[in-house]
């Protein structure tokens, strides 16, 4: 059976880089540019001042305290029409534009109203450029301020809006489409008669990636009846990435592979050396992706964060990347042996540099979403290892 390293390896090998498109900046965030950006301004675009305060010529202090006439308050956005003279001085706001002839501001805390009307007297001297914002000081015009492959986060998105930009260039965020299959499953809020169960996997799949703001065709719930599969695969088929959970396994009713494949998917493998979610099918259709994914929670789970997550990044251009850690193991752990590789839930302390990994207690398999509500991360330790120490190191996945 195919190794999980390898079967990582051939999904990644079949995802492709999305094409670019604009977006507006809000929806730019933790998307990568697609584009080189030149400052097409300075920044700041004028001299203006970085305090609440007195703009001044910085000549006229040098005894203390010191009377000024104030000609005016410089307002934040507007132009000052007056030029400071010698013993002339200006009130002025943060980020107001500083007024000709003058080339420092004194903190308002240092200055006080003066017996004259419109008089201040300056009890601080100051230096040339104190508190002085120059024009161009952060970033100089034409200057290569974002490049091509960076990835936008809130500081790269202000500054693409400090440029006046309104949109900028991202590779696509892939469209997702999830079906769940099974006759047994019911939306929540509906009616549970008859032996059936609720749809856990539908709402968590829908909410991780709302979480990571990913657009999502819900296609609900379809019975294990071929034709009706065909009809919502067809549907999912026309998606960068199709989700489908359950009937990927073994069962008389699993026929989710088969109609896949009557759907022209070309299967790139089916069952993965790993537990849980070993059935896991992955194929492709032109450039669009398939996951049937094993209809247990946790399988569904476990899939979604080390396959369909790494291949969404890689289609943003992101670098794909499981954040694969060692941590101490705090307790003897046991489990019983096969050639697969496990991930077993588990709760991760930090302490200082260390982690510290604690598996939870009482998990009993892929069903079991109570024990992975109790945990952060996954303990990933080789089926062939049927026992572990206290104080062993071990690899783990956090979420
Ligand atoms: P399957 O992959 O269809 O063989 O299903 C494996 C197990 O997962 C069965 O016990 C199913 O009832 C359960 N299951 C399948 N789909 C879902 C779902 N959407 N939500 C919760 N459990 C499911
Ligand atoms: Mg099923």
């Amino acid at each position: 059976m195919l190794k999980f390293e390898i079967a990582l390896k051939k999904v990644l090998d079949k995802t492709k880089i999305l094409n670019p498109e604009e977006v507006p900046l809000d929806k730019s965030v933790d998307c990568v540019l697609a584009e080189n950006i030149k400052a097409s301004i300075d920044l700041p675009p004028f001299n203006k001042s970085a305090m609440d305060g007195y703009a001044l010529r910085s000549i006229d202090l040098k005894s203390i305290p010191q009377q000024l006439k104030c000609l005016g308050t410089v307002k934040p956005g507007k132009v000052f029409k007056r030029e400071i003279k010698k013993g002339e001085c200006a009130k002025i706001m943060t980020g107001s534009a500083m007024p000709e002839g003058s080339d420092s501001v004194i903190m308002i805390e240092f200055t006080e109203k003066d017996r004259k009307p419109g008089g201040v007297r300056v009890l601080k001297g100051t230096q040339k450029s104190e508190n002085v914002c120059f024009k161009g000081e952060d970033v100089k015009k034409g200057t290569d301020v974002l490049k091509k492959g960076m990835l936008l986060r809130g500081p790269e998105v202000a500054i693409a809006a400090a440029l006046g930009r309104k949109k900028l260039k991202v590779y696509r965020k892939p469209r997702v489409a999830i079906l769940n299959t099974g006759d047994e499953i019911v939306q929540p809020g509906k009616n549970l008669a008859g032996n059936k169960i609720y749809n856990s996997n539908g709402p968590m799949l829908l909410s991780l990636l709302s979480s990571i703001d990913i657009e999502v065709d819900y296609l609900g719930i379809v019975k294990d009846k071929k034709e009706d599969l065909r009809k919502m695969i067809k549907k999912g088929l026309r998606d960068d990435i199709f989700l489908l959970s359950g009937g990927v396994s073994m069962g008389e009713f699993d026929l989710v592979p088969k109609v896949l494949k009557e759907c022209t998917v070309k299967q790139v493998f089916h069952k993965i050396s790993m537990k849980p979610g070993k059935p896991v099918f992955f194929g492709t259709k032109k450039s669009g992706l398939i996951f049937g994914i094993p209809g247990n929670p946790v399988s569904t789970y476990l899939i979604f964060l080390v396959l369909i997550k790494t291949v969404i990044e890689k289609m943003m251009g992101r670098i794909p990347h499981l954040d694969i850690r060692r941590g101490i193991l705090k307790e003897d752990f046991k489990q019983k042996p096969d050639k697969r590789k496990h991930f077993i839930p588990a709760k991760v302390f930090r302490k200082g540099e260390q982690l510290y990994v604690f598996p939870i207690k009482g998990y009993h398999g892929s069903a079991d979403i109570a024990s992975l509500s109790l945990a952060n991360a996954f303990m990933i330790v080789e089926g062939t290892v049927s026992f572990l120490k206290k104080n062993s190191r071990v690899q783990i996945l956090l979420w």
